[in-house]
């Protein structure tokens, strides 16, 4: 599998969920287990030799590859999920969107100082809400950062959003 096959499979829905959106459904792919394992062979093989202790996967769309790669690196799987959804104590980041804010949140008993992190969302765009992610793990104090998505849109210049210190990377680009 390469990268030009994985892009002729992911399905490009326009002006999804608005007008001028060029939507990438990821769905296309999930659907075929030889795509499923390319996403997590490639990343795993990015990740190995880091000490990653915890993956966190972003709410929803974050949540499909993550906890696979986290069994591959012998690491936990931390969900980072929406204000109201965790049952127990937090910590919070609200952020800017488009419309109004709006707050992630992660259990205060899930990461500690000594955790190597990697956050994980399906696709960069902005880049706001990585931002927010990893402001929201940096309240931990954890030894290090990492960044990883599936897709990266290059003209939306995501990475920028994405402060010194945190590495970044993406298995096929736009
Ligand atoms: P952003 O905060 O702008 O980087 O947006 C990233 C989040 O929005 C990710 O969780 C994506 O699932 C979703 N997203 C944003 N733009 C797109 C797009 N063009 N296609 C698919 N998902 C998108």
């Amino acid at each position: 599998m390469t990268q030009q096959e994985i892009k002729g499979i992911i399905r490009n829905v326009p002006d999804f969920p608005q007008k001028g959106i060029q939507f990438k459904d990821l769905t296309t792919a999930f659907v075929r287990p030889d795509c499923l394992n390319w996403f997590q062979t490639e990343l795993t093989k990015a990740y190995q030799d880091k000490g990653i202790t915890k993956v966190l996967g972003i709410e929803s769309r974050g949540f499909i590859i993550a906890p696979t790669v986290a069994m591959a690196l012998g690491a936990g799987f931390v969900p980072v999920r929406k204000k109201g959804k965790l049952p127990a104590e937090v910590v919070q980041q609200s952020y800017l969107k488009e419309y109004g804010t709006d707050t992630i949140e992660i259990h205060k008993d899930a990461l500690s100082p000594d955790d190597v992190v990697m956050i994980h969302d399906d696709l960069l765009a902005t880049g706001g809400t990585i931002e927010a992610a990893i402001n929201l793990v940096r309240k931990f104090g954890v030894k290090k950062i990492y960044a990883s998505f599936l897709v990266e849109l290059d003209a939306l210049e995501g990475r920028k959003a994405i402060g010194e210190g945190v590495e970044v990377y993406s298995l096929i680009h736009y």
